[in-house]
């Protein structure tokens, strides 16, 4: 069990596009009527935006907005505030317009309202940096923390795509550092992993799009949940190396907090491995820091202090004022590993995590993959791709044994050996662990107008003999007689004429002819065609229950994992007709064993039908002693043009 202290900052948010619109009410409920909007010149357009929301709320307005909230700056913006007579504060920008309002909050207790265009996520924090003299000093306090947020997508469209990215690098800060925060705690922890989660998702698909709004509301999603565990939980070395940067060598900020990540991440792994895990899962790669380098250098983003244009004299310095003071951080902190972590983030260097199993195995992966890479047919080489990554990850999850992997290898050998003309070893194996019901079922669904398909199953038998209308294709075997009458129409409901159909069954015991070798020629199969009327009729006998096939290793499969054999009652129907697409499926008996439990997962509610008990006279006057079956059944088969 874990211990844990959590304390909540309660700010409202309101998160959307166009939101802006909805600024009138929130200065209104938190009493104001006299805005000071605040921003910066690069925000000329979000705040006219803003302004024209706001109307005659706005009382004043200051665009002097700069990093690192300088005192004379805030005492300029003061003095406007109170000419101004402003009763509430309305801040559009990023950390620094933020940093401005809650300056100007503590020395007045006005409320705030904040409408985020960056990811820094400063306004859920209840945390002010001020420059006095080229000096920052940071302080939280309630006073400080906006009471209301409006998250407007819109504002972040005009975010250019290398600040996006540095600026969301500044939020996956937040969150991992968070992950491994002395403060700690279950609920950081879910909200820092889906932040880094969807971080690493929308941060390529934002380069590669920079106008998609939902990408873009991905990203500002993550930034608030990463803000608000930068507010909740104490952050260690990186938070500490980027103040350092940025106050000593004037380093930009998100822009250093790119480049300084990685190596921070690769400092602590070694005194958080199962951290490191849990965030390179979240970012869907093998090495958390080695993952964060490679995805800001693959988007072109910046990951070396030299370029952010650090001296490399300054490096040393850097780290004793960065080991100074302790703070609570996983790892120790020793001025030479600092010197080392920076001299690394100076380079530019990939941070090398130990070569773990995991790291090796992910490697290997990556190297399968690429040797698909130039695979003629793309579709080629994205599915054996995907499958090799599968089954990497099959055999990583379960730490799969030499002896495991050799007993699977016999297992489909003797699959192979079993297999013939007239046994299919490998489509059971496809049935019985569901795979050909999957891909059914999304062959299923792009044809949603027409009867459901069902799997082929291992007893088909191509070019089956022709029968006419009314035969009988049981050829007397026993069991009880059954009479079906079937339509093929199309989606429309019109009839389909000399439409192909193929039927196949079991016979009364539950065997098809073709494993029951003394039968004498094919049975219980035949190929009807479809009349004006798109109709057909024979006779058969009533299908019954049946286990597949369990003398070969898919029955020792079933037999091993305590499954019974057994599929429920069916009738097999292939149907073919000029300009339509083929129809594969089966109709069950209503009522029989099995529906619920059928081996192959094959049954579906919409092809459970009646084959209804009768006496007495039959439809083409055949006597039949005692009871006979009716189906009567309706095919819908798609256009080829659907
Ligand atoms: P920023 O606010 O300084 O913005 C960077 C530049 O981008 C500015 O020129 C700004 O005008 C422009 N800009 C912002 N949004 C834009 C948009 N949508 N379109 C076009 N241009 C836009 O940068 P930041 O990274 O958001 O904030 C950095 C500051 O915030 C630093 O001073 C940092 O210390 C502080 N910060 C504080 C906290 C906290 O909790 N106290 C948290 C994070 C950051």
């Amino acid at each position: 069990m874990r211990t844990f202290v959590y304390t909540a900052h309660p700010s409202r948010v309101v998160f959307g596009s166009g939101t802006a619109d909805r600024l009138p009410d929130e200065v209104r409920r938190l009493g104001g009527s006299r805005v000071l909007l605040l921003s910066s010149p690069p925000l000329a357009e979000a705040s006219g935006r803003v302004r024209e929301a706001l109307g005659a709320l706005v009382a004043a307005e200051f665009d002097g907005a700069v990093m690192h909230t300088p005192v004379d700056v805030t005492e300029r913006a003061l003095s406007v505030l109170r000419e101004a007579g402003a009763d509430c504060l309305v801040a559009v920008g990023g950390g620094s317009t933020t940093g401005l309002s809650k300056a100007l909050a503590l020395r007045t207790g006005l409320p705030q309202v904040i409408v985020p265009t960056t990811y820094a996520g400063s306004e859920v924090t209840p945390v002010l940096g001020e420059t006095r003299d080229g000096r920052k000093t940071t302080q939280s306090s309630p006073a400080i923390l906006p009471e209301a947020v409006v998250y407007d997508v819109d504002f972040t469209l005009s975010l250019p795509p290398a600040m996006s990215l540095t600026s969301g690098i500044n939020a996956l800060a937040h969150a991992v550092e968070a992950l491994y925060s002395a403060d700690a705690n279950p609920v950081t922890d879910g909200l820092a992993l889906d932040a880094i989660s969807r971080i690493a998702r929308a941060l390529p698909r934002l380069a590669a799009d920079p106008a998609d709004r939902d990408t873009r509301a991905d990203l500002l999603h993550a930034a608030w949940l990463a803000g608000t565990c930068l507010a909740t939980v104490g952050m260690g070395l990186h938070h500490k190396l980027c103040h350092t940067l940025g106050g000593s060598f004037d380093l930009p900020h998100a822009e250093t907090h790119t480049v300084v990540l990685p190596h921070a991440m690769a400092y602590n792994a070694p005194a958080v491995p199962e951290v490191m895990r849990r965030i390179a899962d979240a970012l869907g790669v093998a090495d958390a820091p080695g993952g964060v380098h490679d995805l800001v250098a693959s988007l072109g983003g910046p990951t070396s202090l030299r370029d952010l244009g650090m001296p490399e004299s300054g490096l040393a310095r850097a780290a004793e004022l960065a080991t100074a003071t302790p703070y609570p951080n996983p790892r120790e902190l020793t001025t030479e590993g600092i010197a080392d972590l920076l001299t690394g983030a100076w380079h530019g260097r990939r941070p090398e995590g130990p070569a773990t199993t995991r790291t090796k195995l992910a490697r290997l992966t990556e190297q399968v993959v690429a040797s698909f890479a130039q695979a003629p047919d793309p579709r080629v080489g994205t599915l054996l791709s995907d499958l090799v990554r599968h089954l990497h990850t099959f055999v990583a999850a379960n730490d799969v044994t030499d002896d495991e992997w050799q007993y699977a290898i016999d297992f489909l050998t003797r699959a192979g050996e079993i297999t013939g003309p007239t046994r299919q070893e490998f489509v059971l194996l496809s049935d019985t662990l569901g795979v050909s019901s999957a891909v059914d079922l999304l062959t299923n669904s792009r044809t949603p107008t027409t009867t459901p398909s069902a799997v082929l199953g291992p007893f088909y038998v191509a070019g089956p003999p022709e029968a006419a209308h009314g035969s009988d294709i049981a050829a007397g075997l026993p069991g009880i007689p059954l009479w079906a009458d079937v339509r093929v129409t199309d989606t429309d409901g019109k009839p389909v004429k000399d439409a192909v159909v193929d039927v196949w069954q079991s016979n009364k015991d539950g065997f098809y002819d073709v494993q029951l070798p003394d039968l004498d020629g094919p049975v219980l199969r035949a190929r009807l065609r479809t009349d004006a009327d798109g109709r057909l009729t024979f006779w058969s006998i009533l299908p019954s229950p049946y286990p597949i096939p369990e003398d070969g290793p898919v029955g020792r499969m079933l037999a091993g994992a305590g499954r019974h054999p057994y599929r429920a009652p069916h009738l097999h129907f292939m149907i073919d007709a000029p300009g339509h697409r083929r129809l594969v499926t089966q109709l069950f008996v209503a009522g029989a064993d099995y529906l619920d439990s059928d081996t192959v997962f094959g049954v579906k509610d919409e092809l459970v039908v009646d084959f209804t008990p009768h006496t007495g006279p039959t439809p083409d006057d055949r006597t039949v002693e005692g009871e006979w079956r009716r189906l009567d059944y309706t095919f819908r088969i798609a256009p080829l043009a659907d």
